[in-house]
């Protein structure tokens, strides 16, 4: 039996980075790998990869949510914390590796919204926000630059936004390869142990946690679980009292060529009007003739699963949820395809229904964190809000630690494991879309 400070399941976004923290720490970790079969289940995995940073997802809440007791609740941040810890999960990206930088734009979004719901509401977000600098309508020219054929001349109007994109999967690999650097190594030892199958058994045992997977034991201090959707059901595998209160939502997205002289210069674009949503991102990976676009139906248009996942595998869902994803599909490319001079191409295009869980309040980064002591469930909703949920675990695991680091002989067993069965790791690689799963199901 080997012994650890602390055992993250899961490496997504929340998993690395929860190492990645630990190590600057000082503070030894394992991470357990997800497996090859569960690829399909990753929320990172299973996207589009360019993604929005999230601050957009805030504005749905209406102002008045600034104040309700909801939020001031202990333990809830509130919504301009939230905000705040958007802004500065880029900053601290930035820090982290000088690559990352070039996988998240510099622009901003632009917003398209109809004049009135911008006066009413959204401006005093901002304000709230203290977001003034975006409060000033662009100019007709400039935002007519920045939409290409996106632009509409119907009266409403285009602001930027505080928000941009990232790609996801290559902060997640540049993340792991600054924790593996051997040149400047980080205090603490993060060992990523692949899997090959998703058996894993876990019992408490004096305060601890016994966890047997692949043949190996470990006796962790600490629990860290950040296996997305499959989080649930390791909770339950802990303890079947434990409640997970998340929730999943559903996506629908479709990557599309950027068919001819589209001359969209924003990273992305959001129209919000009555009838007419959706949202278009430039795909990083394409240049000129092969560039990308991603469409996709725009948050609080989710299709919410009401916890039905708790019971479901992430397949069974999909297939439950078709009907749903024809349904939005058939709008998104009914107000969509007109942006394009071949807008047929789209009608054409393979659609695709991605889930993700999310908190019992949507997007909400702060909930069903801290399960015990020593067990944390981490679901952040957005992956720009799992930096602020990190430096929280690690703070709290910091606190309570009696042993910080593995024993010398653990870590080469540890080291042995990590070798031995390196070819079943996940391999997403930074500069190939074509790796991803999302594309492989819709593309091959
Ligand atoms: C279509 C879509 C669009 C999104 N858009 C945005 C956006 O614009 N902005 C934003 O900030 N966020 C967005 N998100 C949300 C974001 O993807 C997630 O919040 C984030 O990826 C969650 O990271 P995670 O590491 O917690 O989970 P995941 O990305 O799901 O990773 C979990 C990892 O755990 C592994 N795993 C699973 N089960 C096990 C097991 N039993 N043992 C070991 N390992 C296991 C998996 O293989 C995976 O690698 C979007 C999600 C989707 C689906």
């Amino acid at each position: 039996m080997i012994r650890i400070p602390c055992c993250i399941i899961g490496d997504g976004i929340t998993g690395v980075s929860m190492s990645f923290e630990l190590a600057k720490n000082n503070i030894d970790s394992i991470v357990l790998q997800g497996p090859k079969v569960i690829e399909k289940d990753s929320a990172f995995l299973n996207n589009m990869s360019t993604f929005q940073s999230g601050i957009l997802q805030s504005f749905k809440y209406k102002p008045g949510d600034f104040s309700t007791r909801e939020f001031l609740k202990d333990g809830t941040p509130k919504v301009a914390d939230y905000l705040f810890h958007l802004q500065s999960s880029r900053t601290k990206l930035n820090s982290i590796n000088d690559e990352i930088s070039d996988f998240i734009s510099s622009e901003e979004g632009v917003l398209n919204i109809p004049k009135k719901y911008f006066e009413n509401t959204l401006k005093e977000k901002l304000s709230i926000l203290n977001f003034d600098k975006y409060s000033k309508p662009l100019d007709e020219d400039i935002a007519k630059g920045l939409c290409g054929r996106f632009y509409r001349d119907d009266g409403s109007i285009y602001i930027n936004i505080p928000d941009t994109t990232f790609d996801l999967d290559a902060i997640v690999q540049l993340l792991k390869k600054e924790i593996l650097n051997t040149k400047d190594p980080k205090p603490g030892k993060t060992i990523f142990i692949p899997s090959q199958t998703t058996d894993i058994n876990i019992k408490k045992q004096e305060g601890q946690y016994l966890i047997r997977k692949d043949g190996q034991a470990y006796l962790a201090e600490t629990l860290v679980l950040a296996a997305g959707f499959n989080n649930d059901k390791i909770l339950k595998l802990v303890d079947e009292t434990y409640e997970d209160s998340s929730t999943s939502l559903g996506f629908v997205l479709s990557l599309t060529p950027n068919v001819k002289n589209l001359n969209f210069k924003a990273p992305f674009f959001t129209r919000v009007s009555a009838g007419e949503t959706f949202s278009t991102c430039k795909h990083i990976y394409g240049i000129n003739a092969h560039e990308y676009v991603l469409i996709s139906n725009i948050p609080n248009n989710d299709i919410d699963f009401n916890n039905s996942y708790k019971k479901n595998t992430y397949t069974e869902l999909k297939n439950i949820h078709d009907k749903d994803c024809s349904l939005k599909r058939d709008s998104i490319v009914s107000r969509i395809a007109p942006y394009f001079i071949d807008g047929d191409k789209i009608k054409n295009s393979s659609f695709s229904f991605c889930i993700h869980t999310s908190g019992n309040r949507k997007y909400e980064p702060n909930y069903n964190f801290q399960i015990e002591e020593n067990l944390f469930n981490i679901q952040p909703g957005l992956a720009t809000n799992c930096f602020h949920l990190v430096e929280k675990t690690c703070n709290k695991i910091k606190s309570r630690l009696t042993t910080k680091n593995i024993v010398k002989e653990d870590i080469s067993k540890l080291t042995e494991l990590a070798l031995s069965n390196h070819k079943d790791i996940k391999n997403t690689t930074v500069h190939s879309l074509k790796q991803r799963a999302w594309y492989k199901t819709y593309f091959q």
